[in-house]
């Protein structure tokens, strides 16, 4: 079995749900005590949002780049980032290591491919549902992407960094999300992304009339296969 990099702490909220769904899923495929074999590197997630909303990505990039070498150094064979936002960094943290990043945009689209859907919707932070880093992603796999408007978005956005990241889970917010999806259903959205490993912790399968792509979960599935690959 391959050894598991993650950084996460982005936030620590949803890097446990990481860590619990890998050695779930490692245990799942090898029975017994199996569990996952990982080395995690978890920032202080306050001074990456601070950067973020500064808009001073290359100095985000290098903290993940340096966590991602010390991951890399400890024996890690693959690298995982555990935020759909800081995907926006990851040629920086890509460039800086020598071992295979698994790309969460790449797993997402590959599974929704896989389900026959190409028109799907798209919840993240503002940087995940606006930004090319992640949209062309998708695009480059030949799926449209559909977004909310714009105070829909900024709704979306200010319950990830004020609510999920904070462990909070509440019903209001349950409802406008829902809303929302329903939204993008009435704009041809055959399945929806939840491009942020907290959403899953809000929206569950009942809030939507369509398939609901959780990152997490496709992210996690992506390293098992990888980890337990020749
Ligand atoms: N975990 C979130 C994501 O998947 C948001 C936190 C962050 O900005 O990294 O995008």
């Amino acid at each position: 079995m391959k050894t598991i990099g993650l950084l996460g702490g982005m936030s620590w909220e949803s890097t446990q749900i990481y860590y619990q769904l890998l050695n779930r899923g490692i245990k799942e495929r090898l029975g017994g005590l199996h569990s996952a074999k990982i080395i995690l590197y978890s920032v202080d997630f306050a001074e990456i949002e601070e950067l973020q909303h500064q808009g001073r990505w290359q100095e985000t990039g290098a903290i993940l780049a340096a966590a991602g070498r010390s991951v890399e150094m400890a024996g890690a064979d693959f690298l995982l980032i555990c935020t759909n936002t800081m995907h926006k960094v990851a040629d920086q943290v890509s460039a800086a290591i020598t071992t295979p990043l698994l790309h969460l945009a790449d797993a997402t689209a590959e599974e929704i491919t896989r389900q026959g859907i190409s028109r799907v919707g798209l919840l993240g932070t503002r940087f995940t549902m606006e930004e090319d880093f992640y949209t062309g992603r998708l695009q480059t796999h030949g799926l449209e992407v559909v977004i909310p408007e714009q105070s829909e978005r900024e709704l979306v956005h200010r319950v990830i960094y004020d609510e999920l990241c904070l462990g909070q889970v509440k019903d209001v917010s349950r409802r406008n999300y829902a809303d929302i999806i329903d939204g993008l259903v009435a704009n041809g959205a055959q399945g929806i992304i939840l491009g942020c490993t907290e959403i899953a912790m809000l929206v569950k399968p009942e809030d939507a009339a369509v398939p609901l792509f959780d990152t997490t979960a496709i992210h996690v599935q992506a390293a098992i296969e990888m980890a337990l690959a020749d």
